[in-house]
């Protein structure tokens, strides 16, 4: 069984636009499309490749969206093949962040996702630490970006620093770093993070061929309760992505959990 932890789609009306502004955005490291953006092509792509469910990481690039961007993620919990889970998303500009948190939790959503490079906050910025508590209290998870991403290639909004301090500051917050802790960060991810309480996802690692060494001395030296295997499709081949987390050398038992078993605990699948 595999599971994705970490994709994007949008609704129907809006894929096109989205996934073209989005790829306009990553166009300094030349990343392209490899669905349409909508629900049912992303489900059909990774059905295509072994995965048998994914969780969509919707983000609310202003607050006015927030509450579309939320809408959206709950409906996806109702599509009827019951492929998606979603996380929703609160802007840490957001002037009613508990009710917001608060009205996630009542349709069901059990987690949400972060980008502060798209918002230009820092992660320890004192907005996000208010989050983070509200989701801390309400046993919610959340997912951030972390490391190097092209809509803001010259400040790093998640370095390892700052996730440092989230989780000192939030000890009991399920606090999810993607992309293994972040691209061009690996040797601050290693020294300050691996082993400790974060969890990572692994998504986009096929890209990373330049880190691999170091990518598996991650993966050999973090919990392996806290890795979610991910694929950030329509960003990256999913086929790609199963085979580097593949020959990353685990055992059978920790490919089970990373492929599978953590996200079937964290999400209740
Ligand atoms: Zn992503």
């Amino acid at each position: 069984m595999i599971f994705d932890f970490h994709v994007h789609c949008f609704p129907d009306a809006l894929a096109p636009r989205a996934v073209a502004a989005l790829t306009e955005n990553a166009r300094i490291i030349s990343l392209k499309p490899l669905t349409d953006g909508t629900s049912a092509d992303t489900e059909k792509r990774l059905r295509s490749a072994g995965i048998t469910g994914a969780h969509v990481l919707n983000i609310a690039t202003n607050a006015r969206q927030t509450e579309n961007v939320n809408k959206f993620a709950a409906s996806l919990q109702s599509v009827s093949s019951g492929f998606f889970t979603s996380a929703g998303s609160v802007h840490p500009d957001c002037p009613d962040k508990a009710r917001v948190i608060a009205s996630l939790r009542d349709a069901g959503i059990r987690g949400i996702k972060v980008h502060p490079d798209y918002v230009r906050v820092s992660v320890d910025d004192p907005r996000y630490d208010e989050i983070f508590s509200l989701c801390e209290e309400a046993g919610m998870y959340v997912v951030t970006h972390a490391g190097f991403d092209p809509v803001s290639p010259d400040h790093f909004h998640v370095t390892p620093e700052g996730m440092l301090k989230v989780i000192r500051s939030h000890p009991r917050l399920v606090f999810v770093a993607a992309h293994m802790g972040g691209p061009s960060q690996i040797d601050g991810v290693l020294e300050l993070l691996a082993g400790t309480n974060i969890y990572f996802d692994t998504s986009l690692v096929s890209i990373r061929e330049n880190e691999r060494d170091k990518l598996k001395t991650l993966f050999h030296a973090h919990d392996p309760d806290r890795i979610f295997f991910g694929t950030d499709t329509p960003w990256s081949d999913p086929v790609s992505e199963i085979r580097f987390v593949e020959s990353m050398g685990l055992s059978s038992c920790v490919k089970e959990k990373i492929f599978y078993k953590n996200a079937a605990r964290l999400l209740n699948l």
